[in-house]
């Protein structure tokens, strides 16, 4: 979500005739988009913020914007006492507050442009040659796969998380405007895009007989020169029978589901809010390899766990060891659990499993993970799949499967944007290598 914002406010900033620069000094604006779902990512944003006061000082005329969770959607008031040098605060996927501080005297045009884009997405008649729509001038042509968000925001209130107090209640985007975002994104070379949602399956919901994910996905399959779709994050509450149907019919939507468990055990689900039991997480994993299981490769499944939860005790633990074992899944992302001041968590549950015990069992599902991934991958061996080449890394090529699995090969001439037979000829638990086929192959 912060890289597609990102490249917003980028776009946003050429359009009024700025440029990049890789050197903090030799920058006019600087922006520090930030991320809090981890306190570590949270210090790490107030310790760049600080290393920028010199730079102000120096050149007071330097602007310099906070922007994202950090500053919320509830208002600046006491980062503005505590950052004074700070000339814009914006909240999450937002680059107006800094275009309208970079434009004052503009900005009552910039209001009747919004005005009239709000208009033009009720009509479902946003153009695909809309500026607002363009990825930054260094990413044009050079970008294979580019993420757009679909629903903004999110309604749900696990006790852990800060991001419906950051990014705010569920909206979902007008599907004209997301058409014309990804009919725009192919026309500047995109192949690949992901649509993003904190529960992206919730698309739609929050709008009286509004489409859902799966026309949203039909619609985007026909855009001409899109090769591939993914999305992401799902609920396990939320995956519909419709929209596994969907990803099964659709060839251009891909075989991978990112659906988080969190943990496996009930009692710490019921704690968090999930909403959902380990059976019933148990069940949908079946359901989608039942439903989308049919290539030689199957389906790829990655999830996210939580650590250390409050109260987790090492039987709990043990429980999401198990699930973990049981299920087999591609990827897990996994978190120690950190305190976010603000959630239901922070002011009614105790921190109370210690750091180290955090990191060990940490470090305890990463090797079971390693393991899981190394069997699964080692499945690919020998056998020729399609592959997306993203960019040259080093002197490989790097792309991904439709399954999501990173591969690399090496060719003399550019690869980017192709969608080329590969033959697996080393797996490892982290990605694979392989040699270029002959597209008869595929
Ligand atoms: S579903 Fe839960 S974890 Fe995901 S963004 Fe919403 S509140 Fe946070």
């Amino acid at each position: 979500m912060n890289v597609a914002d990102s490249q917003r406010v980028a776009s946003a900033l050429e359009r009024l005739g700025y440029c990049d620069t890789r050197h903090a000094e030799e920058a006019d604006v600087i922006i520090l988009n930030t991320c809090v779902v981890r306190q570590s990512a949270e210090d790490k944003a107030y310790g760049r913020l600080q290393s920028l006061r010199p730079l102000k000082a120096n050149r007071p005329e330097l602007v310099i914007n906070l922007m994202g969770c950090l500053v919320g959607v509830k208002g600046s008031e006491r980062l503005q006492k505590r950052f004074p040098f700070v000339d814009v605060f914006s909240p999450p996927s937002d680059p107006a507050p800094l275009v309208a501080y970079l434009t004052q005297g503009e900005s009552r045009s910039l209001e009747q442009h919004e005005t009239e884009r709000r208009f033009s997405w009720m009509d479902e008649e946003l153009s695909s040659e809309s500026p607002a729509l363009l990825l930054p001038l260094h990413e044009r042509g050079h970008i294979v796969s580019a993420h757009v968000p679909i629903v903004l925001g999110c309604s749900h209130a696990c006790t852990f998380c800060i991001i419906p107090y950051r990014r705010g209640v569920e909206r979902s985007r007008h599907v004209g405007e997301i058409l014309a975002e990804v009919r725009s994104l192919v026309a500047q070379g995109v192949k690949e895009i992901t649509f993003l949602g904190q529960i992206v399956d919730r698309y739609g919901k929050d709008v009286p007989d509004g489409p859902n994910l799966s026309d949203l996905l039909r619609q985007a399959q026909a855009v001409e020169g899109l090769e591939r779709i993914r999305f992401l994050t799902s609920h396990p509450n939320w995956m519909t029978d419709e929209l596994l149907d969907t990803v099964a019919e659709l060839p251009k939507v891909m075989p991978h589901i990112e659906v988080p468990v969190q943990a496996g055990d009930d009692e710490v689900l019921e704690n968090m809010k999930r909403g959902y039991t380990a059976e019933d997480y148990r069940r949908l994993v079946e359901k989608i390899r039942r439903r989308l299981g049919g290539g030689s490769l199957g389906v790829s499944i990655a999830t996210d766990v939580i650590v250390g939860f409050p109260g987790e005790t090492e039987a709990q633990f043990q429980h999401t060891y198990d699930l973990l074992a049981e299920l087999k899944l591609d990827v897990a992302h996994l978190a120690r659990y950190s305190v976010r001041p603000g959630t239901v968590a922070a002011r009614r549950m105790e921190d109370d499993v210690s750091n180290e015990e955090k990191m060990r069992r940490f470090r305890t599902l990463e090797d079971l993970q390693e393991q899981i991934a190394t069997q699964i991958n080692a499945r690919y061996l020998h056998q020729t799949v399609p592959v997306l080449f993203e960019e040259k890394v080093k002197q490989r090529w790097r792309g991904r499967t439709d399954t999501n699995k990173l591969v690399f090969v090496e060719a003399q001439h550019s690869l980017a944007g192709q969608v080329l037979p590969v033959r697996i000829e080393w797996t490892g638990p982290w990605s694979m290598l392989g040699s270029l086929q002959s597209v008869s192959e595929l």
